[in-house]
């Protein structure tokens, strides 16, 4: 066995990986990248099919993230964000706001970025940059500030004082806020939600295989029903080989329960804080996507119930959703806006600096940040914060890859890969364990069943979604199921031959399995 591979067998713990099956075999050991193409350390060259966990936006190695970061290093690695500034970090957050911002602007109460953004308006600007390190973060960061904007101005309107906040409440202890969470704002998120696994996240999220066990941990939230066209029980639709959402007959019940959901919990005296969800596709549920026309109604609902919306941009940032009505988004940055929808939180990591570092940023309006000023004797400061928040590597990184992403030839080549992959796409329904193939610009997901007739699914156990990767990885294509769903979801810089590539691996592998 390779030394290095012996070293991680001996010390090495890795994440959502059944470690007694990893120990068996010797892992791949990956030493170097270049394009969409990763080498390990004999030599042998792989597909980054999956993007190293959909992470890498414009390749490995790419020369003007490298030469981000290394003119970066002349000036310094880090400092800290706690009571300091910086140049790229500061930059960074203007250039998010504004690429945040730019399908709305012309809009009432969108002209000027610095709008104070009163009242509920339909799309409320972003204008405040919280930054931290990955997805989980992110997503933390907007829970704990919509909760805590949710427990400030609710209890104002309502005429009541509000709770008092900083050294009063920390001295009653953690049964006090304990109490707090039990009767405090409540969140509501979809079936199948993820958004990370530090506790909070994990609390909005319900996947039963990841969170059941941390039950006793976690406060509650409430679920609602996805649009799981494939699996829909108000589908009355027979099987077909297309993409479920193009074939389906139903009323958009998924929306009755959503509209449902708000106002039983209106009834209960408690209306939902938020509503939080990931855009246009959810990744960790296993690749579902949303059928065209449900994130602006669904996000019509939650606002007419005055629920502020949290989105979830973590996977599907940063052009992930494709360019088809790039006139409408704004270069097809943010998923949310192919549907002209803005969120009062919009949490993005993975594919920030490119791939290349761990960095996160949750955007918010004025009107949340405001709620958390005040004399300091007030204790109103907002409370969180990491080491290495505003990381000044990280941001000079993030700074290079959104300037490639907003260049044409990035636009032209995603609309390219995008249809390369609809077209290979076509090939696999000739698999009698292919059941559903859904593309969203570039991420895709293939659901394998037992039968594609009566949607039959594989048991988890029998790894059907894992052998097919581990077959395509010996053939040189590297990607990760989520149980019985392949993923695929390119580098952008990916060509319509290594796309082809990918395409004809994975044919292989699906007949080999079947
Ligand atoms: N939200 C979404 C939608 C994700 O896909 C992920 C990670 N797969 C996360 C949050 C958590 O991100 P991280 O792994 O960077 O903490």
């Amino acid at each position: 066995m390779n030394p290095i591979a012996k070293l991680d067998n001996q010390y090495v713990w890795h994440p959502f990986t059944q470690m007694r099956d990893w120990l068996q075999r010797e892992p791949i050991v990956l030493v170097e990248g270049q394009g969409a193409v990763v080498r390990d350390v004999h030599g042998r060259e792989y597909l980054d099919a999956n993007s190293s966990i959909w992470t890498n936006l414009h390749g490995h190695r790419h020369g003007k993230i490298d030469a981000a970061i290394r003119a970066q290093l002349r000036s310094v690695a880090h400092t800290s964000a706690l009571g300091l500034a910086n140049q790229p970090a500061s930059r960074l957050a203007e250039q998010l706001i504004k690429l945040a911002n730019s399908p709305f602007v012309g809009e009432p109460g969108v002209s000027g970025l610095a709008s104070s953004n009163q009242g509920t308006c339909v799309n409320p600007v972003l204008s405040k940059v919280f930054f931290s390190d990955d997805g989980s973060t992110a997503m933390e960061v907007a829970l704990k500030l919509a909760y805590e904007f949710t427990r400030r101005t609710r209890t104002t309107s309502l005429g009541k004082r509000p709770q008092k906040v900083g050294p009063m409440r920390h001295r009653k202890g953690r049964d006090s806020v304990h109490r707090l969470l039990q009767s405090g704002p409540k969140f509501l998120s979809l079936d199948g939600a993820y958004h990370g696994d530090t506790i909070g996240a994990v609390s909005l999220g319900h996947i039963d295989l990841f969170h059941r066990s941390y039950a006793d941990l976690l406060f509650g939230t409430d679920k609602v029903m996805a649009p799981y066209c494939y699996r829909c029980p108000y589908n009355r639709a027979k099987p077909q080989h297309a993409d479920a959402r193009t074939y389906r007959k139903c009323r958009w019940e998924c929306l009755d329960q959503l509209e449902h959901k708000f106002k039983v919990q209106k009834k209960r005296g408690s209306p939902y804080a938020a509503f939080i969800f990931e855009p246009l596709i959810q990744g960790a549920a296993g690749m579902i996507p949303q059928p065209e026309g449900w994130l602006g109604q669904a996000a019509q609902i939650a606002r007419s119930h005055g629920a502020l919306l949290i989105a979830d941009e973590v996977m599907t940032g940063f052009g992930r959703t494709g360019t088809a009505t790039v006139a409408k988004s704004g270069s097809g940055v943010f998923a949310c806006h192919h549907e002209h929808v803005q969120p009062d939180f919009l949490a993005v990591a993975k594919g920030l600096t490119g791939g290349y570092m761990p960095m996160a940023a949750t955007l918010t309006t004025q009107r949340v940040f405001n709620a958390f000023l005040g004399e300091y004797k007030e204790f109103k400061t907002f409370f969180h914060g990491h080491s290495f928040t505003g990381n000044q590597l990280g941001a000079a990184a993030a700074l290079a890859s959104l300037e490639i992403l907003q260049s044409s030839a990035s636009i032209k080549s995603r609309h390219l890969l995008q249809a390369a992959l609809r077209r290979e796409l076509n090939e696999l329904w000739c698999h009698p364990i292919v059941g559903d193939i859904r593309q969203v610009g570039l991420i895709v997901g293939i659901e394998l069943v037992k039968n594609w007739r009566t949607r039959e699914p594989f048991h988890l156990h029998e790894q059907a979604g894992m052998r097919v990767c581990e077959a395509m990885a010996r053939a040189g294509v590297l990607t990760r199921p989520i149980g019985n769903v392949i993923v695929l979801m390119p580098p952008y810089c990916t060509s319509p031959d290594q796309v082809c590539q990918i395409g004809a691996t994975l044919n292989k592998a699906l007949a080999g399995v079947a």
